[in-house]
């Protein structure tokens, strides 16, 4: 499974805020087994949101967007995912029912726009604040805020797999331009997905969909930079 990511607010931009949606999304998904093929940042603009939610959910098997949820005037993400879809956006029977039974929020108290969503949506639950989340066709809508985002998202994560993955990691104690070779010969001898990850030492992450394989390969590897 291949995702993209839709990352929208201004302040992202501006670099006023550090996208830590991104990046936890990102490792959720990994974990996972679903591969993000595409991250991309938005501004709070109807259109911007519409052209980017209508190419990448052609393109992928499914788009996740975070921020501007909720009624608030800056708020464009509902509009402009429900534009990509030629559908309108309206008052919602299960957003209305949903806060009918809500222990904290009562419909009345909303501030209007609350229960607003594209026609046909179907709702997601936001068990970390009030403004609820959306599925439009392969487009899943969650929060900004970051415990919002994280809480709507384990409600959905089941329908989120790939292929099991096994993660190995095997840190090397040299240049990254050193294992060059060695990480080429590994992906023929193997046909692992490796990446590296230089700091003080090189953390190079090797997977594959079967355990004994990924295990395998972390080993051969490790004896393989210790000849150099
Ligand atoms: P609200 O209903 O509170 O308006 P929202 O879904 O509209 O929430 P935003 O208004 O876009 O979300 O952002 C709310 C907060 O979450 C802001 O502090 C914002 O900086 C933060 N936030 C938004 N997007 C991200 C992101 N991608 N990574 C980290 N923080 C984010
Ligand atoms: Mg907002």
């Amino acid at each position: 499974m291949q995702v993209a990511l839709v990352t929208v607010g201004d302040e992202l931009l501006a670099g006023d805020t550090v996208n830590t949606n991104a990046a936890w999304l990102g490792e959720r998904l990994g974990e996972r087994g679903v591969t993000v093929g595409r991250t991309v940042v938005v501004p709070d603009d109807v259109d911007a949101i519409r052209e980017e939610v209508s190419r990448l959910s052609e393109r992928y098997d499914a788009v996740l967007v975070t921020g501007g949820v909720g009624p608030t005037h800056d708020d464009m993400t509902m509009d402009g995912v429900a534009a990509a879809f030629d559908r309108q956006v309206g008052e919602h029977e299960e957003a209305l029912a949903y806060f009918d039974r809500h222990d904290t929020y009562a419909a009345e108290d909303l501030t209007e726009g609350t229960t607003h969503l594209p026609e046909d949506a179907r709702l997601l639950e936001n068990p970390a604040g009030v403004a609820p989340g959306a599925v439009v066709e392969n487009v899943y809508v969650l929060p900004g805020v970051p415990d919002e985002m994280k809480g709507m998202f384990e409600t959905v994560a089941g329908e989120f797999a790939g292929e099991g993955t096994h993660v190995e990691e095997v840190v090397v104690d040299a240049p990254e331009s050193s294992l060059i070779d060695a990480v080429a010969e590994l992906r023929a001898e193997f046909d692992v997905t490796v990446g590296s990850y230089p700091g003080e030492e090189v953390r190079v992450k090797i997977q594959h969909p079967d355990a004994e394989t990924a295990r395998a390969a972390a080993d051969w590897f490790e004896e393989r930079v210790q000849e150099e």
